[in-house]
C-alpha cells in the first residue's frame, strides 16, 4: 500500500516535471529598482526550497523554545525516582541510602511538602530527634501532612501535657482512627483526666473508631478507675457501672463482689462473680467465690460445683477443686481433680498432690517424688504489648506502660454456648474430666510402695 502511494507520488512528480518541462514560461517579476527574470520551474524549485527552509527553521526554534520544558521534566522524573527509591530505602532500613535520596529528591523536586515525609523518615532512621522535630513541624503546617506531622510529633513527645494537646490537635483531623483514639484516652487516664477520657469514648464511638465492645471495656475501665478512687456509695456505684458495662472485666467483678460482702449482699456477689467466671476461670474469682461465705468444706465444695460446672476441663477448676476436695478429706476426687491439674504442675499443684499422698496413704516417699518434680510457672498474665509477665492484672504494664494489654495466661476457654444471664444453670457436670493423653501429669518415674493408690502418681 505505501509502495503503491510512493509510486503515484513519483508519477505524478515526473509527469509535473515533464509537463513544465514542455511548458516553460517566462516569469518577471519587478520589485522597486530590482527585475528578476526565470522561467516556471525555477521559480517552483525556489518555492519549494523557500517552504522547505521555513519549515525546519521554525521546527528548530520551537525545540530550542522547548528544552527548559523538557529539562524541568526530565528533572522532576529524577526527582520522583529519588523519591520512591528513598522510600523503598526507608522500608528496607537503609540509612545511609535513605538519607542521600531524601537529599536528592529535596534538591531535584524542590517541592518540600512532597520530599518532607522522606526526609522525617530517613531522620527517624538515623535517630536524629532534632532534625525529626525540624521535619514533623514543617509537615504540620501543610494541610496535606498535617496529620502525619502530628503523629510524628506526639511519639516524640516526652511530656504528657504536651502530648495530650497534640493528640486532640491530632484527633480533630481524623476522628474516626482508633490508634489515635486509643492514644488520647491513654494519656488522659495516664493524667486523670478521667472525665474527658470519658467523652473521649462517646466521641469515638460516634465516629466509629470505637466499635461498641471497645467502647463499652474503655468506660469500665475509667469507671472501676473512679470506683478505686472513691469510697462509701459512690465506690459501689462506680464498681457496679464498671461491672454492667463488662461483666468479663475481673478486676472490676472482684472489687464489686467485695463492696457487695461487705454490705451483706452475698447472693448478689456471687452472681457478680459466676458471671466473670464464665466468660474466663481465673483461680482468683473462684477463690473470691469460696470466700463469701463461711461454711465446712464439704458445704464449700457443694456450692463450688456451681462454678466448676461452666468449665469442667479448665485448669483453673481443676486446681481450685482439687484443693477443696483435699480440705472435704474427698480423697478419690481430690486425686482426680489434682491428677488432671499437674498437666500444669505448678509448685502449688504438687505440694497439694504431696500433701494427699500423705493424707491418704500416709506414703512420704511418693509425696517426696511429687515435691521434688520440677514446677511449671503459675499461670500468669501477659503483656500483648512487650510479651513481659507480670503476677496480676494492671490498667498500665508496669513494663512497658501500654493499656489495658495484659491477658491471663492460663489455659484457653472451651466457650459453651450459653448466653450472658441466661437461666436456671445447667445441673453441674463435676465428673468430666481431660480424658486426652497429652493431658494426663508428668508425675514421678517409680511407682510408691504401700498400698495401691486409686490413681497413682507415676500413671
Ligand atoms: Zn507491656
Amino acid at each position: 500500500m505505501k509502495l503503491l502511494r510512493y509510486l503515484l507520488f513519483l508519477g505524478i512528480l515526473v509527469t509535473g516535471a515533464v509537463w513544465l518541462a514542455d511548458h516553460p514560461g517566462e516569469v518577471a517579476v519587478e520589485w522597486l529598482q530590482w527585475r528578476l527574470e526565470t522561467n516556471v520551474p525555477v521559480l517552483l524549485a525556489l518555492l519549494l526550497l523557500l517552504a522547505g527552509g521555513l519549515f525546519y527553521s521554525l521546527r528548530a526554534v520551537s525545540a530550542i523554545l522547548r528544552v527548559p520544558h523538557h529539562w524541568r521534566l526530565r528533572r522532576r522524573e529524577k526527582g520522583f525516582q529519588a523519591l520512591t527509591e528513598g522510600l523503598a530505602a526507608v522500608a528496607g532500613g537503609q540509612t545511609r541510602r535513605a538519607g542521600k535520596l531524601a537529599r536528592r529528591a529535596e534538591k531535584l523536586l524542590n517541592s518540600p511538602h512532597l520530599t518532607r515525609l522522606l526526609s522525617a523518615q530517613s531522620a527517624t532512621l538515623q535517630g536524629d530527634k532534632e532534625q525529626m522535630r525540624a521535619h514533623f513541624e514543617a509537615m504540620r503546617d501543610n494541610k496535606a501532612t498535617a496529620l502525619a506531622g502530628l503523629r510524628g510529633l506526639l511519639d516524640l513527645e516526652e511530656d504528657y501535657d504536651k502530648a495530650i494537646a497534640l493528640a486532640r490537635e491530632a484527633r480533630k483531623l481524623a476522628p474516626a482512627d482508633e490508634a489515635l483514639a486509643e492514644r488520647l484516652f491513654a494519656l488522659l487516664v495516664r493524667r486523670d483526666l478521667l472525665a474527658e477520657a470519658q467523652d473521649l469514648v462517646g466521641d469515638a464511638q460516634r465516629h466509629k473508631a470505637y466499635g461498641k465492645q471497645k467502647a463499652s471495656r474503655r468506660r469500665a475501665l475509667l469507671l472501676n478507675e473512679k470506683a478505686q478512687q472513691a469510697d462509701g456509695d459512690e465506690a459501689f456505684n462506680f464498681a457496679k457501672l464498671a461491672v454492667s458495662n463488662d461483666p468479663t472485666f475481673a478486676d472490676a467483678a472482684l472489687r464489686l463482689a467485695g463492696l457487695m460482702a461487705a454490705r451483706g449482699q452475698v447472693r448478689q456477689a456471687g452472681a457478680v462473680l459466676e458471671r466473670c467466671w464464665r466468660a474466663q476461670p481465673l483461680p482468683a474469682i473462684a477463690n473470691a467465690f469460696g470466700a463469701l461465705v463461711e461454711e465446712p468444706p464439704l458445704q464449700k465444695l457443694r456450692r463450688m460445683d456451681r462454678l466448676a460446672s461452666w468449665h469442667p476441663d479448665h485448669w483453673s477448676t481443676q486446681a481450685v477443686m482439687g484443693e477443696l476436695s483435699l480440705d472435704a478429706k474427698l480423697w478419690g476426687q481430690a486425686r482426680k481433680y489434682l491428677t488432671a491439674a499437674a498437666r500444669r504442675p505448678t509448685a502449688g499443684i504438687l505440694s497439694l498432690l504431696a500433701k494427699l499422698e500423705v493424707a491418704e496413704y500416709q506414703n512420704q516417699q511418693a509425696a517426696q517424688k511429687w515435691l521434688s518434680t520440677t514446677p511449671a510457672a503459675d499461670p500468669d498474665w501477659r503483656c500483648g504489648q512487650c510479651a513481659g509477665h507480670l503476677s496480676g492484672w494492671h490498667l498500665f504494664c508496669p513494663r512497658c506502660g501500654a493499656l489495658d494489654s495484659l491477658t491471663w495466661t492460663g489455659d484457653p476457654i472451651k466457650h459453651r454456648s450459653v448466653k450472658v444471664g441466661a437461666s436456671p444453670l445447667p445441673e453441674p457436670k463435676t465428673r468430666r474430666f481431660g480424658r486426652r493423653k497429652s493431658d494426663r501429669p508428668t508425675p514421678p518415674d517409680s511407682a510408691p510402695p504401700g498400698p495401691r493408690p486409686a490413681v497413682p502418681p507415676n500413671r
